[in-house]
């Protein structure tokens, strides 16, 4: 009997509800599928060549035996009767609140293990943070990592951009800005930074500080890349400046400090000080949270809770290490080469001036073909971006020794 074939006419049924229209203002990013479809196309002509990718900002040693244990022994508990837990505290659990504050007090600051709200990422709460918030003008640096600007296009907030030079170090200061045109404002600043490596020292941060303080502004402070401070005078918290409490939200990830990218966990700081009007700002993030999130899992906060042990900081810290090693590296190269980059001492970033006055993607072509090391286009983090480029320390040292070798050819 021959095979019938049914051909299925999909009805379109077209829905009156209306869709949030500020996603058109989003500006699509094609970095990273542009990156990956130029490096297929290489690979396609180039079967032979041996790629080596030094763009991904995602960590690759594994995680810290002492995590692992805490992580299983956690979730060994959840298989049984007597130790089996529900829902989590959706703030986080007490024993990882009272670690992240013990945390801080290692570095010299006071914070109430009430007033830290655990997540399941940095990137989350960089997103939520607008729900709390009203119309603001909103301050973002440029060159930035993108989600602070979309999650402000998504609400239909107006942005002005901060530029990041080279004259500046890539770290804008709020001198340029006029204090009565920015009365209320919502200022984001990312220090270790994203794309630029570049750090905040203490005047730096207490001239933003001030500045809030004046305009009755808050800071929204990213320290996802804390760990990597080694250098004196540069600060590891925001809460290491005086006024900061009144005018400053912290969020900070366990995912480059600890490996965390796969596993999921950071915190907020919203201090009891933090007042907008008669309004407390930590009540609303409470009230935001406990609507909208179910907390972290027990293992993961368990894995969390032992990554700020002392045996977990300290082989956290060996990693970060590593890390750290590959990053001069490339900076020693660059040293030599007479090159202007910014990062790479406190952060596994390395931001680099394009030679030649090329722009950033004849820069990715021409390292693509002539080296076969894959970077990131400056430009994809913002008009302030072209013509530069950002390296990250997170690859092998077999491969970052191989890939400097390479430059070192056309550099
Ligand atoms: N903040 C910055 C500056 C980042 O670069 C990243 C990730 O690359 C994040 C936040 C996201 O961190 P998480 O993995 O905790 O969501």
């Amino acid at each position: 009997m021959g095979e019938r074939f049914f051909i299925a006419i999909a009805k379109v049924v077209y829905m009156n509800i209306k869709t949030n229209t500020n996603f058109s203002n989003i500006k699509e990013t094609y970095l990273f599928s542009e990156i990956g479809s130029r490096v297929r196309a290489y690979e396609a002509a180039n079967p032979d060549a041996k790629i080596i990718r030094m763009g991904i900002g995602d960590v690759t040693l594994p995680l810290p035996e002492v995590v692992v244990k805490a992580m299983v022994k956690a979730s060994e508990e959840m298989g049984s009767q007597e130790t089996f837990r529900g829902y989590p505290p959706e703030y986080g659990y007490g024993f990882l609140r009272d670690k992240i504050a013990i945390h801080y007090a290692n570095l010299g600051v006071t914070v109430d293990p009430n007033y830290v709200f655990v997540s399941d990422g940095a990137k989350s709460d960089l997103g939520n943070i607008v729900d709390i918030l009203g119309e603001n003008p909103i301050i973002i640096p440029d060159p930035v990592y993108p989600v602070y600007v979309d999650s402000n296009t998504m609400s239909g907030n107006k942005i002005t951009f901060i530029n990041g030079t080279r004259e500046n170090g890539f770290l804008p200061l709020p001198d340029s800005l006029n204090e009565s045109e920015n009365e209320g404002s919502v200022i984001y600043l990312c220090s270790p930074n994203n794309p630029t490596g570049a750090v905040y020292d203490k005047e730096g941060l207490t001239n933003w500080v001030d500045f809030a303080n004046k305009t009755g502004s808050l800071i929204i402070y990213d320290s996802a890349y804390e760990a990597f401070i080694s250098e004196d005078n540069i600060p590891h918290t925001i809460y290491e400046i005086p006024g900061a409490y009144e005018c400053a939200i912290e969020i900070c990830s366990f995912s480059k400090f600890a490996g965390f990218t796969g596993v999921r966990c950071g915190w907020t700081v919203v201090p009891e000080q933090l007042k907008a009007g008669s309004v407390s700002v930590a009540a609303l993030w409470k009230r935001r949270q406990a609507t909208k999130f179910n907390g972290v899992s027990y293992p993961v906060q368990r894995a969390a809770e032992a990554a700020l042990s002392d045996e977990g900081i300290k082989a956290c810290q060996a990693n970060i290490e590593y890390y750290k090693q590959n990053a001069k590296l490339i900076t020693d190269l660059l040293d030599e080469k007479g090159i202007f980059y910014t990062g790479g001492k406190n952060s596994p970033y390395v931001w680099l001036k394009c030679p030649e006055g090329c722009d950033s993607w004849t820069f990715f072509d021409k390292l693509l073909n002539e080296v076969q090391v894959v970077g990131t286009p400056g430009e994809g983090f913002g008009a302030g971006g072209d013509g530069y480029f950002r390296l990250t320390a997170f690859s092998s040292r077999e491969k970052t020794i191989e890939a400097v070798e390479r430059f070192r050819k056309i550099l």
